[in-house]
């Protein structure tokens, strides 16, 4: 065994365009992980405190591009992606591209093709914290896209945060992204509107808050979402322990209390409506995830 310290390999250069509260932390997180790290933006005074730390800022677009063998481009959305590259196009060839801003499947997609006919590696990205948390242990960063563009650049993305391949699918990380981010609005709105509730007979929210999440999450998350996940791919929603039915009478009961103590109805009302669907359309006396049925199809027009 050789008594030499390990040589650790020299961190890659990368470029990042777009320097919103998004951008500046990721740019952050590479130059404290010791990446030289080249950034463009269109309003150019956001990179003051970067360069001031060691970062260079590109003089156009195509320098910031050439500079690196990936550039992470974290804009607004996808139209800004297309008028910022654009006139860099021709730097991109032989290079990756990692776009992380937020949008559609399709816009993903269309990005992806976009990339390809520029001769640029693409993955498509979805930074799963808020931009206090990148770089920090536990910031996941969901891709997608072709594995070998994510091996090749794995550990500058894991500078970043904990990277997540999904598939080859380009569309994978933003689908997830949306999936998830209508997971916590409606989590985020459930509990605000049960706080809303109890709130009207008086019940502060700090002392609702323990019970309701010490309740939620052994009760619904665990013995139920967790448990029962197996039976929605199976599509198997056995009734014995509780119906559709019965569950339809609870969102009734829950609709007719909201509009007795004076608030807002309209969300169970709402969920009270798609379990009625649930029930025309046969579920009645399967369990509650039978709901799931009528998820999975568009919804109908009023
Ligand atoms: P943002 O307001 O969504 O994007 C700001 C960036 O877009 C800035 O670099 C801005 O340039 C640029 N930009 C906007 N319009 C432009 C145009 N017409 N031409 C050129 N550049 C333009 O702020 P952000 O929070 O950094 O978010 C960036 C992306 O990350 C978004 O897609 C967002 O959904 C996603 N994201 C954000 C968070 C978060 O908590 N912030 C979390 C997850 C994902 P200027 O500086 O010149 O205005």
């Amino acid at each position: 065994m050789s008594d030499q310290p390990a040589t650790r390999p020299q961190p890659t250069p990368v470029t990042v365009i777009g320097l919103g509260p998004m951008g500046l932390a990721l740019a952050e997180a590479l130059l404290k992980n010791g990446h030289p790290t080249t950034v463009w933006n269109r309003t150019p005074e956001k990179a003051r405190d970067l360069v001031a730390r060691g970062a260079r800022l590109g003089a156009s677009v195509a320098d910031a591009v050439s500079a690196s063998p990936l550039t992470v481009v974290c804009l607004k959305d996808y139209a800004t992606l297309y008028d910022v590259l654009d006139p860099a196009a021709g730097a991109l060839a032989g290079r990756a591209l990692v776009n992380l801003n937020s949008g559609t499947p399709k816009e993903a997609h269309a990005a992806a093709d976009w990339a390809a006919e520029r001769g640029a590696g693409y993955l498509d990205g979805a930074i799963m914290v808020p931009p206090p948390l990148v770089g920090e242990p536990g910031a996941v960063f969901f891709y997608s896209g072709p594995p070998e563009v994510f091996d090749a650049h794995r550990a500058t993305l894991a500078s970043m945060g904990d990277p997540r391949l999904l598939g080859s699918d380009p569309g994978l990380a933003v689908l997830y992204n949306t999936a998830l981010l209508g997971l916590m609005y409606a989590t985020v709105n459930g509990f605000l509107h049960a706080t809303a509730l109890v709130g009207s007979a008086g019940v502060p929210a700090a002392e609702f808050a323990d019970l309701a999440v010490n309740w939620f999450l052994p009760t619904v998350v665990d013995a139920t979402l967790v448990e029962q996940a197996p039976d929605l791919d199976a599509g198997h929603y056995p009734g014995d322990l509780g119906t559709l039915e019965m569950n339809l009478n609870a969102l009734e009961h829950i609709t007719r209390t909201c509009a007795e103590q004076g608030v807002h109805a309209e969300q169970p009302g709402l969920m009270r409506a798609i379990a009625a669907r649930a029930v025309a359309e046969g579920h009645g006396d399967s369990n509650y995830l039978a709901v799931f049925e009528v998820f999975k199809k568009a919804a109908r027009a009023a």
